[in-house]
């Protein structure tokens, strides 16, 4: 088993939005590079893993008394993969998928049901799910909504297109708003973003 990662990931607020369409042709990757908020990849064979760009500490801002935040790969060759991906801070833009994914921080989202307004804690442990999880049965109303038509807050997220900021902690790296701005103008779309612990978003939910 893969040891979780802790992530901040960015999405379009339109989840079935795509960079590539028939009227547009935006490269997310000329985007945050010309932002700063990346720089090449990690390493050659590290395809969509890219180290943090020159400006990515003036586009998210580290709180607490002293964060312990690595943005370097350490140089031990022997360590194995898990352990190498784990030691420091890296952007992960995965492949755009052909449908949207849900990813959710169970222990503290609280969803927002469209139909009644009221949001509903998953900590409770009461299953409000159906099997295939693409579901959410509400406890108030009943009303079963798709995933992606929940608000999620900062705790999920449903999208084909994204870009996680990997190995950082929630609520202590927070984007700024000129970030939000910048991405919203360069791809004419709202973006959002939330925190996620468990794999990285590029594998199979
Ligand atoms: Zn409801």
């Amino acid at each position: 088993m893969t040891e979780p990662f802790r992530q901040l990931v960015f999405c379009p607020q339109d989840p079935q939005w795509i960079s590539t369409g028939r009227e547009k042709q935006i490269d997310l990757e000329t985007v945050l590079r010309s932002v700063g908020l990346i720089a090449s990849q990690v390493d050659v064979s590290s395809e969509g893993r890219f180290a943090i760009g020159e400006q990515f500490l003036q586009h998210i801002n580290f709180m607490g008394c002293a964060p312990a935040v690595e943005f370097t790969p350490g140089q031990d060759k022997k360590l194995n993969d898990t352990q190498y991906w784990h030691q420091f801070t890296f952007v992960l833009i995965p492949p755009e998928r052909n449908q949207p994914a849900c990813y959710i921080d169970e222990t503290m989202a609280k969803p927002k049901c469209p139909a009644c307004n009221k949001r509903t804690a998953l900590s409770s442990g009461q299953n409000y799910f159906d099997d295939s999880k693409s579901r959410f049965s509400c406890p108030h109303c009943q009303h079963s909504s798709d995933l992606c038509e929940l608000d999620w807050r900062e705790f999920g997220g449903c999208a084909r297109t994204m870009v996680s900021i990997v190995n950082v902690y929630p609520k202590e790296a927070i984007p700024t708003e000129s970030l939000l701005l910048q991405l919203e103008k360069l791809t004419q779309i709202d973006w959002r973003y939330f925190y996620y612990y468990g794999h990285l978003v590029s594998d199979k939910a």
